[in-house]
């Protein structure tokens, strides 16, 4: 069995939800792609590796995984929605010249950060959203 398949059967177990083959196929899917995916990339891939996997099951599966925290949507600004598998926390930045949504390694906020602006919000967690120039642009 591979480091990957068991993680993923992991992650099944803990958030408690049923692995049918095609939530399998979308999440291992998005844990070994690098970037983010719209839902129409990820029901591509999924039905050239199944054929019988249908647009309706893909985005089925896709909005289950997301309902648990297996997959997430990231940040898109306006474009189609993009997803991401939700294994591994991480930030994120945007770039406002090339429109490219990279991954940054995560790190906490110090305790208690933003609870006066919060209010009585029960909070499960957040990610910041970093905008300027990548490094590319930035050449
Ligand atoms: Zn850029
Ligand atoms: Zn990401």
């Amino acid at each position: 069995m591979s480091v990957l398949r068991e993680s993923l059967d992991a992650a099944f177990r803990t958030a408690g939800l049923r692995p049918t083959a095609q939530r399998y196929a979308v999440l291992e899917f998005l844990a070994r792609r690098p970037r983010h995916a719209t839902a129409e990339e990820i029901f591509h891939a999924v039905n050239r590796a199944d054929p019988r996997a249908s647009r309706a099951t893909v985005y089925n599966s896709l909005r289950a995984l997301a309902g648990v925290g297996l997959a997430r949507e990231v940040a898109s600004e306006g474009g189609a929605a993009r997803f991401e598998a939700g294994l591994q926390p991480h930030h994120h930045f945007l770039c406002d010249q090339c429109g490219s949504l990279e991954d940054v390694p995560w790190f906490e906020l110090p305790a208690g950060t933003g609870a006066a602006s919060l209010g009585g919000r029960a909070i499960r967690g957040y990610e910041i959203v970093f905008r300027g120039t990548c490094a590319n642009c930035e050449k």
